[in-house]
Parts: C-alpha cells; structure tokens; sequence
C-alpha cells in the first residue's frame, strides 16, 4: 500500500531532507587519501546529533553505520570500517537521518583525489541520470518512465551496467515503503505517479556489467567484475503541479567545487 503525503507531512520531509544533504556536505568537506571511513562516519553521526536527527541507518536490521560508504567496486550498502582513502578512489556516501518522524534519503558519489577519466564519466553520466530520472518523475506520468529514463541515457548511450536487484523505494515514516522504484522499465509501464507520492530515486550505475553479489558481511554489494559502481539518490515529491526535490547536492557541490561533476 502507498501512503501518499500531505502538504503538511511534505513539508516536514522537507527538513529532513535539509538535515541529510547538509549531513553529506560535512562530509564531503573531510573526503581526501589518508581518511578512513569510521572517521567519516563519525562525523556524520555527530552532525546528525547535533541538529537533532537521528541516524536512520545506524541499527536498521543491525547496521552498524550511521553512513553507507561504498568503495570503488561496492555498489552500495559498504559497512564503515577502518578502510583508509587513497588517492583515485571513487566512494558513494548514502546517508539517512529521522527528523520530526519523517525520513530523509540521499547518496553522493565522490573522487578521492584524481581519478580515471573513466571513473569522471562514470560519476557525471550517474549523476545526469539522476537529474533526467527526476524529469521523468511528474504526476499522471508512470513509474516505468523514470526507470526507462536511467536505462536508457545509462545503458543505451554509454553502455553501462544497470543495477537492477536494488531499487529506490517510496519513503515517509519509515525508510522504505511502497512502491519500489527501479532503475530500468518500459515508458507508459508500472503505477501511475500521482500527487503525494514521496520516492527515493537512486540509480546505481556499474561502469562494467550490472551483475552484482553480496559479501560474507551480509551487507556489501559490489560488481561481480570488480569495476567501479556509481550511486546518486535524492528524496523527491510529486505534486499536481510539480516535483519538489527534497534533499539537494548544492551544500556538496559548494564544498567540492569540481566544474566536471554537476547537474
Ligand atoms: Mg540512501
Ligand atoms: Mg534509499
């Protein structure tokens, strides 16, 4: 069942999705070689407290990070350990917080460093899908459209690996609800988009093949061909007359100021 929202719950959405994009910012500010990813864990529970949220994925099914942070080949759902950055790395940080009840969702992949060429385009195409995933997500349009939208700008024209065992998901007092939102579909498919609908839209691009597994932790997910994968989410609400994006990349993009990385 999909719990669509009320201006008012929209509203409250809306700061939490303030309250996490402000959260991957803080963090992004710390990104560099020598960083491990506790560290940035930390300081992402620590922001989160500050502001009066709550970590939402820290104890979600014993999680044990406030942040998801997925490596290179680590799609995403990496478990922060004492893994030190190195230059020419790519690392997604996922992050959740709970604010007045309501859940706030985002994803950011960085470069450590300088990275490939390869790894550059990787990142701007993901992040462009996200941006045209977005477009496609308008009311009385269907939910196959923003799939289509990712698969085909990502596999059609550059030949990337769609992800297509993890999908987004609706979001509201809880994490994930109803219905889940893919990456790949067929245009016109799938429920319709109707006002108050509040999703997490998150393409999860592999520069190889999209094959993906799970490691012994339980938890990681990375590229079957140990090629790097790309992750960008954003929490967006659908309205009768347009859709409001609830978190945002511009606190990160003011702290990495990378012109090749950008809408
Ligand atoms: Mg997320
Ligand atoms: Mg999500």
């Amino acid at each position: 069942m999909i719990h669509y929202k009320s201006n008012e719950e929209i509203e409250l959405m809306k700061l939490s999705g303030d309250l996490v994009s402000k959260t991957i910012a803080e963090v992004a500010a710390h990104i560099k070689p020598g960083v491990s990813l506790l560290h940035l864990d930390q300081i992402a529970e620590t922001f989160i407290l500050d502001h009066k949220g709550t970590p939402a994925f820290k104890g979600y099914r014993g999680f044990t990070g406030t942040l998801c942070t997925s490596l290179n080949e680590v799609v995403v759902h990496g478990i922060p350990d004492h893994t030190i950055l190195k230059e020419g790395d790519i690392i997604s940080v996922d992050c959740g917080v709970v604010l007045n009840q309501y859940y706030g969702d985002s994803a950011f992949t960085f470069p450590v460093g300088s990275i490939p060429e390869s790894a550059q385009q990787l990142l701007q195409v993901t992040r462009k899908s996200l941006v045209k995933a977005i477009a496609a997500a308008k009311s009385g349009n269907r939910m196959g459209d923003i799939g289509f939208a990712v698969q085909d700008y990502c596999e059609g024209k550059y030949g990337y690996g769609v992800v297509r065992e993890m999908v987004g998901h609706g979001i509201g007092k809880k994490l994930h609800e109803s219905p889940e939102v893919p990456n790949y579909g067929k245009r016109g498919s799938g429920p319709k988009l109707l006002p108050g609908l509040v999703i997490a839209i998150e393409p999860m691009i592999n520069l190889g093949k999209r094959s993906i597994a799970q490691a012994d932790d339980g938890w990681t997910i990375y590229a079957t061909d140990r090629k790097p994968s790309a992750h960008f989410e954003h929490t967006v609400a659908i309205r009768a007359d347009k859709t409001e994006v609830l978190t945002t990349f511009k606190y990160i993009d003011s702290v990495i100021k990378l012109d090749w990385l950008t809408d």
